[in-house]
């Protein structure tokens, strides 16, 4: 197992790391350490509109001062279109992406026309509109075709579903290694969902795919506010003919709002300019993770070589 661990941590740099997003890049650093693994640190700026200018320089010194650095040069997701363009056009190629004309409001309408009001998490469940056309509409995004993937009886790509699972492909099981079994359809849960937005930008859950067996990553671990997100991954890495990794979602801090920690409800940027500073962020993210400061320093006043030795210790206990 050892030498084949790849890990990974996946910031958007959309601001400064913050309590939340640290517990992430922690358990991802020791997970891969104690496993004897690789880290690497992917700068997920893919949706450029929405990253601010020098958050990417910032977060890699964030890590750097709370001593996680990466096995190879960080890569950023906004030079890797050619990658994920790829991808998508194997997918079109084998009739499991097509181009929508649908605009939000024509899918709403849609929507109330079959007397549904189906939204997740404030997202509309796509009504399959295009899946039969654009009906002399234009193209204006590339939505994955959820449907089909389930129904096509065999398809080349996607011969390696394994023994056993579910025969409808769309519904994904997956196992987490801290929340268990999770199941979820695809289809009628969230829909053929995008690929490749209207404004031309590539959408996350094809780029986080892409990106993950472009790299080898083997283990996923990430907050639990992504762990929605995995059922639409695995189907795309069938899809592709990529490997499934492990996952693993790590409790989220909260605010005092009871909302996930995050720069939209004002989660202060990780003060890491001094070593109590760091060490201080480093105990509370650790805690969050379980581990409790042996009060073990190394010669940057961190404790982290006993957190490696306690992560491991956990996943002997669970064997895992
Ligand atoms: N870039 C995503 C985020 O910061 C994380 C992606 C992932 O870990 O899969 O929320």
């Amino acid at each position: 197992m050892g030498a084949s661990y790849k890990g990974r941590f996946a910031p958007s740099p959309t601001g400064p790391l913050h309590a939340g997003s640290l517990v992430a890049a922690l358990a991802s650093w020791l997970d891969a350490r104690a496993r004897g693994g690789q880290w690497l640190v992917r700068m997920e700026d893919v949706d450029l509109p929405r990253c601010v200018p020098g958050a990417d320089q910032r977060i890699l010194q964030q890590l750097a001062d709370c001593g996680l650095i990466p096995d190879e040069p960080p890569v950023w997701q906004s030079q890797r279109s050619a990658l994920y363009q790829q991808a998508l056009d194997a997918l079109i190629q084998h009739g499991l992406a097509y181009p929508c004309a649908c605009s939000r409001k024509d899918i709403e309408q849609a929507l109330l026309a079959q007397g549904l009001n189906k939204a997740r998490h404030g997202e509309l469940v796509y009504p399959g509109t295009c899946r039969t056309g654009l009906h002399g509409k234009e193209g204006r995004a590339w939505r994955f075709a959820t449907e089909d993937f389930g129904s096509s009886a065999i398809h080349p790509i996607h011969t390696h579903i394994a023994k056993g699972e579910a025969s409808i492909a769309h519904s994904v099981t997956w196992t987490d290694r801290r929340l268990g079994p999770q199941t979820q359809d695809v289809a009628a849960e969230v829909g053929d969902f995008v690929l490749k937005r209207a404004d031309g930008l590539f959408a996350y859950q094809l780029a986080v795919v892409v990106d993950d067996a472009a790299q080898g990553i083997t283990h996923i671990v990430r907050g639990e506010d992504l762990a929605d997100n995995t059922a639409r991954q695995i189907l795309l890495q069938r899809a592709l003919g990529y490997r499934t990794p492990e996952y693993l979602h790590t409790e989220l801090v909260l605010a005092a709002d009871r909302q996930k920690l995050s720069k939209q409800n004002g989660a202060q940027a990780l003060d890491t300019s001094s070593p109590e500073a760091v060490l201080g962020a480093l105990t509370l993210a650790a805690n969050r993770l379980g581990l409790t400061d042996s009060g073990t320093r190394d010669n940057r006043g961190i404790a982290l070589a006993a957190w490696v030795e306690q992560w491991r210790a956990t996943l002997q206990s669970q064997n895992t």
